[in-house]
């Protein structure tokens, strides 16, 4: 720590204006040498927050995402201001509901086929 941060506006030590919304947002050094942008004072159950955007905070101080599996139900951690900010977009936060979303949105399409009702696929080649 200490090296002088290039990028977004400082508001205060360990603070950065969001360049989207102009919220403060934490900015936190991470185990892996890198830094990370936290929403300020919200700590949320973890099994509230997808796997990947849990983070939680060291005895150094430091951030690291939660890597337990189940989560423990006490375990509180903190997300990403992106997250939370009304002037981004959200990332995709649950991958497999958004790969069923497109399996369903591809299956909507060949029921609806004008041309010939197809009887629906519902059970796969055996082989
Ligand atoms: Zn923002």
């Amino acid at each position: 720590m200490g090296a002088v941060e290039e990028g977004p506006r400082r508001l205060q030590v360990g603070q950065y204006a969001c360049p989207h919304c102009r919220l403060p947002q934490d900015h936190v050094a991470t185990l892996d040498q890198d830094w990370v942008l936290l929403e300020p004072g919200v700590e949320v159950p973890a099994h509230l927050v997808p796997a990947e955007h849990r983070w939680i905070t060291l005895s150094d101080g430091r951030v690291t995402v939660y890597g337990v599996c189940p989560p423990d139900g006490a375990q509180r951690c903190r997300i990403e201001h992106r997250l939370a900010c009304a002037r981004q977009p959200l990332p995709d936060l649950w991958p497999w509901l958004t790969a069923l979303r497109g399996e369903n949105a591809r299956a909507a399409e060949r029921r609806s086929d004008p041309e010939q009702p197809r009887p629906r696929e519902v059970w796969p080649d055996a082989g």
